[in-house]
């Protein structure tokens, strides 16, 4: 028996099924206009309206904001506008001589109506994103954001409604419900970004109706500090990208192996740059995001208390304000290797070390872990760093740097098994979103029409001939 719910859902799904061809059969102008809407949206009419919203969800700085979750965005769609064309058309592929007077060629369809499932921490960036990927291929889409930052939800709401027929892009707000009874439906491609947890949901859902998908998941991902780094840049790099957006990124350094001797130094530094960025008390800093809810401001509080209760070295930060959801930068040193810091994704603003003697520890110790969506490494030494990028496995990487190679739309962005399957943005975006239809055409007659049925001696002899052409 089907719900109210349900049926509306399926409703809405049977429309954009019964558009699918049209919006498929857009030109690369249709598409390109879709996106200058969207462009328009985020740049002028709603920009403001963002901003605010995103404040209210987790008091994220209007500048973060801008840089986060607006810029990617505009990005995509800039890079989109520029390459549509030249994506869109057919691939000419060889022919093997065996084949002779055929042509090949791969025609990038649409999959048909698509459904996003998008995270909470960067709202806009991680539903937009995807969506300029899904329009530039030419799909219909149902959106679900996330329940925790309604405002953020909201003002997409409110956008998709005046830029979109909804057999064409529709965004339902709403609890984890919306996304179980969405779930049921038999979409073509599902885009999710989410925890790798909830992305086994997905495609245990996903594999009832074969619907491919592709799944932007997490992790802990390492940053690894040599002796020949450049310690005061390195530190400068790690505190942007671990406590920007309040440590809520997928991407940021999740933790760091540090090279023993550098500990004290590292502390020091580490110190004096967080005054630098948020002043000597963060908590009323302009430019530092709050935790996102209760629920995750209790689970990153017990870690405090838990490398409290282990009695391990807290070397900077450690307090929090329950108020507002506040937790201050946090740097915890030597937590036990299987203490929640160690073995759950942190997300947020606490950022555990762990000191090594010999490079070899580092591989052995990221080895024992899922594979990473991202791995760092600060290092002047080629040696330590093509050592490292051997002998692990991640979905992406920076040296010298993190979080950066989100931000090149030339480069693929995914996780590797645990972390995620299937790649976005630029291209690869577009290609998750579309089928690669393999394509051939017969232009004169072909070596198989001299192999026809009734099978003779002599055709035998034009196989064995022909097989060598394979
Ligand atoms: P989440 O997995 O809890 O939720 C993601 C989405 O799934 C939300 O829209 C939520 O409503 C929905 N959802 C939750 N439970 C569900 C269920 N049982 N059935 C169906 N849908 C359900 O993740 P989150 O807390 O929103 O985001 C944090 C996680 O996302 C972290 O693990 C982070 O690393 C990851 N993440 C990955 C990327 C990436 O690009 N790879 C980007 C951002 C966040």
């Amino acid at each position: 028996m089907y719900t109210q719910m349900d049926n509306k859902f399926k409703e809405l799904f049977t429309r954009q099924k019964e558009n699918q061809y049209k919006i498929g059969n857009s030109t690369y102008r249709d598409r390109i206009k879709k996106l200058e809407k969207l462009k328009n949206a985020l740049e002028l009419t709603h920009k403001q309206k963002i901003r605010e919203a995103l404040y209210k969800d987790f008091k994220k700085p209007f500048l973060e904001t801008d840089l986060t979750e607006i810029y990617p965005v505009l990005g995509e769609i800039k890079f989109a506008k520029k390459n549509l064309k030249s994506w869109m058309k057919n691939q000419t592929v060889d022919t093997p001589l065996a084949l002779l007077g055929a042509s090949s060629y791969i025609k990038y369809e649409p999959k048909g109506v698509c459904l996003i499932i998008s995270p909470w921490n960067f709202p806009i960036n991680l539903t937009f994103g995807p969506l300029v990927s899904a329009i530039a291929a030419g799909n219909t889409v149902i959106i679900k954001p996330s329940e925790m930052t309604p405002y953020a939800s909201g003002v997409m709401a409110e956008i998709v409604k005046e830029l979109f027929n909804d057999n064409e892009v529709a965004l339902l707000e709403g609890e984890v419900e919306v996304s179980q009874e969405l779930l049921k439906l038999p979409f073509n491609h599902i885009f999710f970004t989410g925890s790798p947890q909830v992305g086994k949901i997905v495609m245990k859902a996903a594999s009832e109706h074969l619907t491919s998908v592709t799944l932007e998941l997490g992790g802990k991902s390492p940053t690894i500090i040599d002796d020949s780094a450049h310690l005061e840049t390195a530190v400068k790099r790690i505190i942007y990208g671990k406590f920007t957006n309040a440590g809520q990124t997928c991407i940021a350094p999740d933790y760091v192996l540090l090279k023993a001797n550098l500990k004290e130094e590292f502390v020091s530094l580490f110190k004096s740059k967080i005054a630098e960025f948020y002043s000597e008390d963060a908590e009323n800093s302009e430019s530092y995001s709050r935790i996102v809810n209760s629920k995750h401001f209790e689970r990153l509080v017990s870690y405090i208390q838990e490398a409290k209760l282990n009695n391990s070295d807290i070397a900077s930060g450690g307090t929090y304000n329950a108020k507002d959801n506040y937790i201050e930068p946090t740097l915890v040193f030597d937590m036990p290797k299987d203490s929640k810091l160690m073995t759950e994704e942190v997300f947020g603003p606490i950022l555990p070390v762990k000191t090594y003697e010999h490079i070899e520890e580092t591989v052995e110790y990221i080895n024992s872990k899922e594979k990473p969506l991202a791995l760092y490494i600060f290092s002047k030494s080629k040696k330590n760093v093509d050592f490292i990028m051997n002998n692990t496995r991640a979905g992406s990487g920076c040296v010298n740097h993190n979080l950066l190679q989100f931000l090149n739309h030339n480069l693929p962005f995914g996780g590797s098994n645990n972390s995620g399957i299937g790649k976005a943005h630029g291209f690869y975006g577009f290609e998750a979103f579309s089928n690669r239809r393999a394509m051939m055409k017969q232009h004169t007659l072909g070596a198989t029409d001299f192999l026809l049925p009734p099978y003779t001696n002599f055709k035998q002899k034009l196989v064995d001939l022909t097989l060598k052409w394979f």
